[in-house]
């Protein structure tokens, strides 16, 4: 039986559509489970302490979705009445159906980010209330990184965890992209992990696990994190087949996410070539390319007659991008006239 992805398309819409490798569904159809809910899957459990020790933090919970571990760290740092100060083109606040207002009863205080994804810290500071009636408590600031493919500076993030020590703020990462950031900075994961109190990773984005999330963080707040998993439906049970998927994605698919990013700026250079430089803009998996929409959807046409599908002018690099379809994009493009 085989089971190896037949992608009839080169797909660049997202890294959220890669297919499991016959690799992959082998340890999981492998691998032991049991009841998570009881604390019973040893695979699941696997995955939680590697994702754990390899962040230097203590405890770690296997969740669905990153949409499911950025709500579940928002309701356990903050309460009712409470605010986090985040970014306006953030996950956390833009693309999750306002799960902590919602659910929650969380205020968002969006922040404009600045060009390079960070939020300047002197506007953060100055939107933290004072301790009024009049006012939510702010209670969390909220970053994202990888954001929108760039990766933010260490320093800036040590500046950021200088003003919540200062603050009494809690800090969380959105780190859906954590492994491209670690990659493409050449860090160790605890170094980056260290300035947060929670870290959400994605299993399913670059590293090309099927399904899942992990959210790591203090013991304490793991705990409470868990009984929120269980009220909004995500605790599972034989998971350990789907954790067998991410613990496979941390061994073998982080070092190679390097590729990814060489992949990204080829055809960066190649769209340079054909738009001009201030155009088309590189971080990491990620391409934006600023053209006019006319040109951009005769652009997507003719790729797609090649059967390379891409969606907004967002073009995201991952491993079922192979070097042979970088050749191929890169000639279309060449061959593009508008
Ligand atoms: C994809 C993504 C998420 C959410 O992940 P889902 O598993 O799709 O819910 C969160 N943050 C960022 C930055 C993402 O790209």
């Amino acid at each position: 039986m085989k089971h190896e992805a037949k992608a009839p398309m080169i797909d660049l819409r997202s890294d959220t559509v890669t297919q499991p490798s016959s690799a992959m569904r082998a340890a999981m159809a492998a691998a032991d489970v049991g009841d998570d809910v009881y604390g019973e899957d040893p695979t699941v459990t696997r995955l939680e302490q590697t994702l754990a020790k390899m962040l230097g933090k203590p405890a770690a919970l296997f969740v669905p979705s990153g949409t499911q571990s950025n709500l579940l760290a928002l309701l356990t740092h903050c309460g009712r009445g409470d605010e986090y100060i985040v970014g306006q083109e953030a996950h956390t606040y833009r693309f999750e159906g306002g799960g902590a207002a919602v659910l929650g009863g969380i205020q968002p205080q969006p922040l404009t980010c600045e060009a390079d994804g960070t939020l300047d810290l002197d506007l953060v500071q100055s939107n933290i209330k004072p301790d009024d009636f009049h006012f939510a408590k702010t209670r969390l600031l909220c970053l994202e990184n990888t954001i929108s493919g760039r990766v933010l500076p260490l320093d800036y993030i040590k500046a950021a965890r200088n003003l919540c020590d200062k603050t009494g703020l809690q800090l969380h990462l959105d780190g859906a992209r954590f492994f491209n950031a670690i990659v493409e900075q050449n860090l160790e994961p605890e170094v980056l992990a260290a300035s947060f109190n929670s870290v959400s990773v994605c299993l399913s984005k670059g590293l090309g696990a099927p399904v899942g999330s992990v959210l790591v963080g203090e013991i304490k707040f793991i705990n409470q994190a868990r009984r929120w998993r269980k009220m909004v439906g995500g605790g599972m049970r034989q998971a350990g087949i789907i954790a067998a998927g991410g613990l496979y994605a941390l061994e073998h698919n982080i070092k190679r996410l390097a590729t990814d990013h060489q992949h990204a700026v080829r055809i960066a250079t190649a769209l340079r070539e054909k738009f001009g430089d201030i155009s088309i803009r590189q971080a990491t998996n990620m391409v934006h390319l600023d053209i006019d929409m006319d040109v951009y959807r005769q652009l997507a046409a003719h790729l797609e007659n090649a059967d390379i599908r891409v969606g907004r002018p967002r073009w995201v690099f991952h491993l079922d991008v192979a070097p042979g379809d970088v050749d191929l994009i890169e000639s279309q493009i060449s061959t593009f006239t508008r």
